[in-house]
C-alpha cells in the first residue's frame, strides 16, 4: 500500500497545482492521471486562452506559446462587429499542461500517469483509492478529475443542474500561418454570438494558434436539439467559411464545460478543485485560472487548518476562501448570465460594454441594468 498525506486525481492545472503546492509544503503527495504524459502530454479540447498576467505569473516560455494575442473580435451574426483590446496568449494544452505537471514532479510530488482511478472509498482514518495498476491510501483527496470527476461520481456527490452545463465541440484544424495572418489577423481571436440565428446561451469561436486553427462551439446543453447541424450553421457563416477555406480537419472533440458551481465543494477531506467544482466563467467559459486558484486555496486550507487545530473548519475555510479570491464574482456572473442571453438586444448591450470594461465589472457594477 502506497501511503500519502494527500492523494490528487487528475493532472490537468488543477490537479498540477495542486499537487504542486501540497509537495512545496511537505505533506507526501502523489497526483494520479489516467494519460499517458511522457510524450509531452496529451491533447484536450480547449481553446487554450488566457490573460498575459497568467503567462507572466507562472513564467511561462514564449516558445511553448500557440500565438501571443492582442485583441479579441466580438461578432455577432446581424453583422454588428465589437473589438476589445487586451494582451493575451493561445496555449496548447498538452504543451501548458505537461509544463504544471513538471512543476509538480520537480516540487516532489509523485505521478502516476497512465493510471486510471477506478474506486475510492472511505477507510479508517482517510481513503483507499484503486487504479488500474495499484492502490493508494490518503488522509486528503483533490478532485481534480474534470467536469465529470468520477472521484466525486463513487462518493456519491450530486451533479450540476443541465442549465450549468455547456456542451461543446471542438475541431482542430490545419491550415498555413499566412493565411491565418491573412483573413483572421496575426494576433486576434474570434468569437460568434447570436441567440435568435446561431447560439441561444453560449457562443462559436475561432482561435488560431500557429499554423492550425481551434474552432469551437458551445451551447448550454439542455438547449442543444441537434449539435451537428447547429454547430454545421456556425461553420457556414461567411467568414468562418473564409477563414477554413483550404483547412483540413484533424481532431474533433466533445466535450463540457460546467458554468455552475457544484453543490458541494468540500466533504470529509474531499475537495472538489476546478471543473469538478464547477469553477468556470459561465459567460467567457475561461477555466484554467479558476482551475489553478482552487488547487492551491484547497492546500493552503488544509495547511492553515491543521496549524490551528481546526479540522472541523476545513470546508468553510476553503468555501470562504473561494469566495473571496474569485467565486462570488463567478457566481455572480452566473446571475448576470441569464440577463445577458435574454434576448440579441441585451446580448448587443453586453457586448458593446464589454469592448470597454472587464466582465467582472460589468456585472459587479450592475452596469446592465
Ligand atoms: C472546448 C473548450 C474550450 C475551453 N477554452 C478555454 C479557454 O480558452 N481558456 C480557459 O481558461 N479555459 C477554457 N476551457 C475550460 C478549461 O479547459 C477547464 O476549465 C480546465 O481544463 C479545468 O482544469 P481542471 O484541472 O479542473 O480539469 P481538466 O483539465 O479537465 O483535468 C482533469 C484531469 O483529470 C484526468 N482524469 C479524469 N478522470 C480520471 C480518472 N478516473 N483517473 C485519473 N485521472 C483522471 C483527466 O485526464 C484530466 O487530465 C475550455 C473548455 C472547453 C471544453
Amino acid at each position: 500500500m502506497n501511503e500519502f498525506d494527500i492523494v490528487v486525481i487528475g493532472a490537468g492545472p488543477g490537479g498540477s497545482i495542486a499537487a504542486k503546492v501540497a509537495a512545496d509544503n511537505g505533506y507526501s503527495t502523489c497526483f494520479i492521471e489516467k494519460e499517458k504524459l511522457d510524450n509531452g502530454g496529451r491533447y484536450k479540447a480547449c481553446g487554450g486562452a488566457m490573460a498575459w498576467e497568467l503567462i507572466e505569473e507562472i513564467d511561462y516560455p514564449e516558445d511553448k506559446i500557440g500565438r501571443v494575442i492582442e485583441s479579441l473580435e466580438l461578432h455577432h451574426v446581424d453583422g454588428e462587429d465589437f473589438s476589445k483590446k487586451g494582451k493575451g496568449a493561445v496555449v496548447w494544452r498538452d504543451i501548458f499542461d505537461k509544463f504544471l505537471t513538471d512543476l509538480a514532479t520537480e516540487s516532489g510530488a509523485i505521478l502516476k500517469d497512465d493510471e486510471q482511478m477506478m474506486n475510492i472509498k472511505k477507510v479508517k482514518a482517510g481513503y483507499q483509492i484503486s487504479t488500474r495498476k495499484d492502490e493508494y491510501k490518503a488522509k486528503y483527496i483533490i478532485a481534480a478529475d474534470g467536469v465529470s470527476s468520477p472521484t466525486l461520481k463513487l462518493l456519491d456527490w450530486p451533479f450540476f443542474k443541465s442549465q450549468d452545463v455547456i456542451l461543446t465541440i471542438t475541431k482542430e484544424m490545419n491550415t498555413s500561418k499566412s493565411y491565418i495572418d491573412k483573413i483572421l489577423g496575426s494576433d486576434t481571436v474570434h468569437l460568434f454570438f447570436g441567440i435568435k440565428d446561431l447560439i441561444p446561451v453560449g457562443y462559436a469561436w475561432l482561435f488560431p494558434k500557429t499554423d492550425k486553427i481551434t474552432v469551437g462551439w458551445g451551447n448550454q446543453i439542455d438547449l442543444v436539439k441537434n449539435s451537428r447541424k447547429e454547430f454545421e450553421k456556425f461553420w457556414m457563416l461567411p467568414f468562418v467559411k473564409e477563414a477554413l477555406k483550404n483547412s483540413t480537419l484533424e481532431i474533433f472533440k466533445p466535450h463540457l464545460i460546467p458554468v455552475g458551481v457544484r453543490p458541494k465543494l468540500y466533504e470529509e477531506n474531499v475537495f472538489a478543485v476546478g471543473d469538478s467544482g464547477g469553477m468556470v466563467d459561465p459567460i467567457s467559459g475561461k477555466g484554467i485560472p479558476y482551475a489553478m486558484m482552487s488547487g492551491q486555496i484547497a492546500i493552503e486550507t488544509i495547511k492553515s487548518c491543521e496549524k490551528k487545530d481546526r479540522l472541523d473548519k476545513l470546508g468553510t475555510t476553503y468555501e470562504k476562501s473561494l469566495d473571496r479570491r474569485f467565486l462570488n464574482i463567478l457566481k455572480a456572473k452566473r446571475i448576470a448570465r441569464d440577463k445577458i442571453f435574454k434576448d440579441d438586444e441585451s446580448l448587443k448591450k453586453f457586448l458593446r460594454l464589454w469592448e470597454k470594461h472587464r466582465a467582472s465589472e460589468i456585472v459587479m457594477k450592475k452596469l446592465l441594468d
